[in-house]
């Protein structure tokens, strides 16, 4: 993602703030497809060829900003995701939490 905006001039768009209000625009066109679809068919719906297609589109727009901001901040970002999991592991514990949605706290 870095070499491919490099080669195009862009880095000097790719400030934090553009880049977070880019990928905010990538999770909303990805929501924009499941935004009317009644909840109780949205699973069967949602593997709809089109569909799946769209949202496999825009999922990777959403992961390749993210990658790009993450870059951007110098943050491995397989790294944080992991160091994440592991606090959440510690956080949640199955025997605490199982079949229960987690409350904010
Ligand atoms: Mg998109």
């Amino acid at each position: 993602m870095r070499e491919f905006s490099e080669a195009r001039n862009w880095v000097q768009f790719h400030d934090p703030k553009s880049l977070v209000l880019a990928l905010v625009g990538e999770v909303g066109e990805l929501a924009e497809l499941f935004q009317w679809l009644p909840a109780d068919q949205a699973q069967a719906l949602a593997s709809d060829p089109k569909l799946k297609q769209r949202a496999g589109e825009e999922i990777s727009d959403v992961f390749l900003y993210l990658l790009r901001l993450a870059d951007e901040l110098g943050i491995d970002l397989s790294q944080a995701a992991n160091q994440k999991m592991s606090a959440s592991e510690e956080r949640f514990a199955i025997s605490d939490v199982h079949g229960q949605a987690p409350l904010k706290s």
